[in-house]
C-alpha cells in the first residue's frame, strides 16, 4: 500500500530497528512522512534480542538480552497495556522476584515488545550503514549493500560508541555528545537441561559476578516448550574481565556459577553465550533529545537518557517528532 500523499515525498532513514527505532519510525509515519528503517541485524528487536540453541531434544529459543520491561511515565505504561491488550506483552510475576512493580515480556518473544512496525515503513534488514554522505539537500546511507536515499533527514539510533563512529565524520557536536554515555558489558548464556532444575525460584539476582540475574526462559507468559531453559547473565565487572574470552569457555563458567546459585551438580546439555559488548547504559549522555536540525540529522537510544527500554523507547519517539517538526 502507498504512503499518504503529501508530506510522504520526505523520506527519512532510521539507522537501527530496536525499540528506539521502532518508537521513531512509528512517530515519523504518524505524522505523514516516509520512513525506512536499516539494520543490520536479521530481524528488528536490537538488544531485545532471541537465540537460538541446538539441544539434544530440538531447537529451542531464548531471551539473550533484554528480559523483562518496566514502566515509570504513564506514556510508557500505556504503551505496555495497549500491548498486553493486543496479546503482544504479559505481566510476568516470576517465582523468586519481590512483586514490587509490574514487569512485562514480550509475547511470545521480546521483540513483540516494539509494537507495531510503523505504517508503510520500509524495512531493509541485514543492511550495516558504514557511512553518511551528503546528497544534495539530503543524505545518502552507503552501507554494505547498495547505497541507500536520497533521505531527506537521518536519525542514528545505534549504541552510543557506534552512533558515535558514524556521527563524528559529518556531524562532530552529536559525535561528542554520544561519545559522553558509557555502556557496559554482558555476557549472557542459554544453559538447557535434561532434568528439570527445582532451586525453588524461577527468576533470580543471586549476587554471583557470573550469574547475577538468572532466569527460567519456561516460567515466562506466553514462552514456546522449551523444557528447562535458563537465561544466566553475568555482572558487569565479570563480564569486562572476559570481554575477549572464548565464547564456550565462558559458558562453560557461566554453567558452574548457576549451579552454585542453584544448589546442584547438574550440566546443562546444551550452552551458548553471547557476548553485548555495548548492554546497559551505566553512564546516559544526558539530554533527552540529540539533534542538528540544520544538517537534518539526530541520534537517540537508550544511552541519552537510559538505562532500559522504556529510556529507548522515551528517546526514539521524541527524536521522530523533532524530525518530524522539520518539515511541518
Ligand atoms: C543482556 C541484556 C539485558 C538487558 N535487560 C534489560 C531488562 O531486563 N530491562 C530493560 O528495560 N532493559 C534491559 N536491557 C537494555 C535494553 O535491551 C536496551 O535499553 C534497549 O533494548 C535499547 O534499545 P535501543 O533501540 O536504544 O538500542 P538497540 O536495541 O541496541 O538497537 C540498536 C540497533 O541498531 C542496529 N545497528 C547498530 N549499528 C548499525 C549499523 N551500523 N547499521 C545498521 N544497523 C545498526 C543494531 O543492530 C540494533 O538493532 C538489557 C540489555 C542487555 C544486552
Amino acid at each position: 500500500m502507498a504512503p499518504p500523499m503529501g508530506r510522504a515525498q520526505h523520506r527519512l532513514a532510521v539507522v537501527g530497528a530496536g525499540v528506539a527505532g521502532c518508537a521513531a519510525a512509528r512517530a515519523i509515519a504518524g505524522a505523514g512522512l516516509a520512513v525506512t528503517l536499516v539494520d543490520k541485524g536479521r530481524v528488528p528487536g536490537g538488544r531485545l534480542s532471541h537465540k537460538r540453541l541446538q539441544t539434544p531434544a530440538g531447537p529451542v529459543t531464548g531471551a539473550i538480552g533484554a528480559q523483562y520491561a518496566t514502566a515509570t511515565s504513564a506514556r510508557f505504561g500505556a504503551h505496555l497495556a495497549a500491548l498486553a491488550q493486543q496479546g503482544l506483552a504479559a505481566q510476568w510475576c516470576p517465582q523468586g522476584l519481590e512483586p514490587d512493580r509490574a514487569r512485562f515480556v514480550g509475547v511470545p518473544t521480546m521483540p513483540a515488545l516494539l509494537g507495531e512496525m510503523a505504517p508503510h515503513a520500509e524495512l531493509r534488514m541485514q543492511t550495516r550503514v558504514a557511512a553518511l554522505a551528503r546528497a544534495g539537500d539530503g543524505w545518502r546511507l552507503a552501507t554494505d549493500r547498495a547505497p541507500l536515499g536520497p533521505f531527506a533527514a537521518v536519525l542514528v539510533t545505534a549504541p552510543a560508541p557506534q552512533a558515535q563512529a558514524l556521527l563524528q565524520p559529518v556531524a562532530p557536536r552529536l559525535a561528542e555528545a554520544a561519545g559522553a554515555a558509557r555502556l557496559s558489558p554482558c555476557w549472557s548464556a542459554l544453559l538447557w537441561f535434561e532434568e528439570r532444575l527445582e532451586p525453588g525460584f524461577d527468576a533470580a539476582r543471586p549476587g554471583h559476578p557470573a550469574a547475577a540475574w538468572v532466569a527460567r526462559e519456561g516460567a515466562r507468559p506466553g514462552a514456546a516448550p522449551c523444557g528447562d531453559l535458563w537465561v544466566v547473565q553475568a555482572g558487569p565487572e565479570w563480564s569486562a574481565a572476559h570481554l575477549e574470552a572464548d565464547g564456550d569457555a565462558v559458558a562453560t563458567l557461566m554453567a558452574e556459577a548457576l549451579a552454585v546459585v542453584c544448589g546442584t551438580r547438574a550440566r546443562p546439555a546444551a550452552r551458548r553465550a553471547h557476548r553485548w559488548r555495548f548492554a546497559l547504559v551505566a553512564e546516559p549522555a544526558g539530554p533527552d533529545t540529540l539533534t542538528d536540525p540544520e544538517r537534518r540529522l539526530a541520534a537517540a537510544g537508550d544511552w541519552l537518557c537510559g538505562p532500559g527500554i522504556e529510556a529507548a523507547f522515551h528517546a526514539g519517539e521524541a527524536a521522530g517528532r523533532a524530525m518530524a517538526g522539520w518539515f511541518a
